[in-house]
């Protein structure tokens, strides 16, 4: 879509807003990235009642023409409850500009999903100097859409130890927009819509020796053992399209209160 689009219209401020409510709201702490033009970053933590809970990561808005997943954050927090098991740590808008924008980088056209490694954008400093005071997390997704997508998929990675997460999380989206059931998706083998680490490995070789890491890497890296990025299919209703990410995050929330 071109910039300006009325479909695609997305207001940083407003949404930074509305977020904000909803956490003072929920008693969560907030905390704030280094702030973009456009809008502030905010970040937010609330611990479960009970210690032993699983923790919980979730970020939205890293990419800027991708918009169901900062709206299925929002719609979660407003939630009163939906949280109230997990200690959960949630960053609802990483790019600002490029969601103002309606464009996948930011301002200066750095794509921040592949910038976790050597970084130069100070969104993605920012974000990782955030990072590190955060320790272990259970389990953690990062919500996209595709453009061109023609249904929802995931990639996954795991290691083995959830060998059926995968296709909990598709089943639950295809509830509300189609699943892509192409055996090939951006060029890695996939089934069922799901992308697991061994076929991005035999693509792509090792995941850590990629220059570029997105943030689902660096989270592998030192965060998490439970990794899921996914993509809802951007020529679909809004609306289903931040339904679907909602499944995918109960689903996950599910299996983590069993693992
Ligand atoms: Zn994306």
């Amino acid at each position: 879509m071109t910039e300006g689009d009325a479909a695609s219209l997305f207001d940083p401020a407003a949404f930074v807003r509305e977020v904000e409510t909803a956490a003072r709201a929920g008693e969560w702490e907030i905390r704030y990235l280094s702030p973009c033009p456009s809008s502030t970053r905010p970040w937010l933590q609330r611990a479960a009642a009970t210690a032993k809970a699983p923790s919980l990561y979730l970020s939205a808005g890293i990419h800027g023409d991708e918009i169901s997943g900062p709206g299925a954050i929002l719609e979660l927090l407003r939630r009163p409850h939906f949280f109230a098991d997990f200690h959960t740590t949630l960053f609802p808008i990483l790019n600002p500009e490029g969601l103002l924008r309606n464009l996948r980088g930011n301002i200066d056209g750095i794509d921040l999903n592949r910038d976790y490694r050597n970084s130069k954008s100070l969104e993605i400093l920012s974000h990782i100097e955030a990072l590190q005071t955060l320790g272990r997390f259970d389990g953690a997704m990062f919500l996209h859409e595709d453009f061109e997508g023609i249904g929802a998929y995931l990639y996954e990675l795991n290691d083995s130890s959830t060998p059926d997460l995968g296709q909990a999380i598709i089943t639950a989206m295809g509830r509300h927009v189609p699943i892509d059931q192409r055996p090939e998706i951006e060029g890695v083998t996939a089934h069922n819509g799901v992308i697991d680490r061994r076929d991005i490995i035999k693509i792509y070789g090792s995941i850590e020796d990629r220059p570029d890491w997105p943030e689902a890497i660096y989270l592998t890296k030192y965060h998490t053992h439970i990794c899921y990025t996914t993509e809802t299919p951007k020529p679909f209703p809004l609306e289903h399209r931040t339904q679907a990410q909602i499944a995918a995050v109960e689903t996950l929330m599910q299996a983590l209160k069993s693992i």
